[in-house]
């Protein structure tokens, strides 16, 4: 369980909603000044149906500026089937609710702070495991 009131949860869904629509519009923008609109016709598909495959269909493009967009894609996409799960602001490590405040500055937050600092610290996956 989260420890969002409905409107919190609410008001996190929709910024991620609208989020996501500037992020398409984005790529759509880049990939259409560079002369990709074949891709951008597919970015419009994958918006539309929500899917995952965004990140597939554009493994071409090397633009830096796409690479990161389409990253944040993926992180929204990842917390709108959290939010559909119901695991919404559930830290995946270890299902603690997270902070409201850190769910407002990063609304695609997976993990509470704690978590995030320790993997953050901790990036070989041996020290992990000797916890
Ligand atoms: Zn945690």
């Amino acid at each position: 369980m989260n420890d969002l009131t409905k409107e919190q949860q609410e008001y996190l869904a929709e910024w991620i909603r609208a989020r996501k629509v500037r992020l398409l519009e984005e790529i759509r923008a880049v990939l259409a000044r560079s002369g990709k609109e074949r891709y951008a016709d597919l970015v419009g598909e994958v918006g539309d149906t929500g899917d995952e495959a965004v990140g597939s269909v554009l493994r071409d493009v090397t633009e830096a500026e796409i690479i990161r967009d389409v990253g944040e894609v993926r992180d929204i996409v990842a917390a709108e089937q959290r939010l559909s799960a119901g695991r919404y602001g559930v830290c995946t490590d270890c299902g603690a609710a997270i902070d409201y405040k850190r769910l407002e500055a990063y609304p695609t937050a997976k993990r509470c702070i704690t978590c995030q600092q320790r993997r953050e610290k901790t990036r070989a996956p041996s020290q992990y495991t000797k916890r």
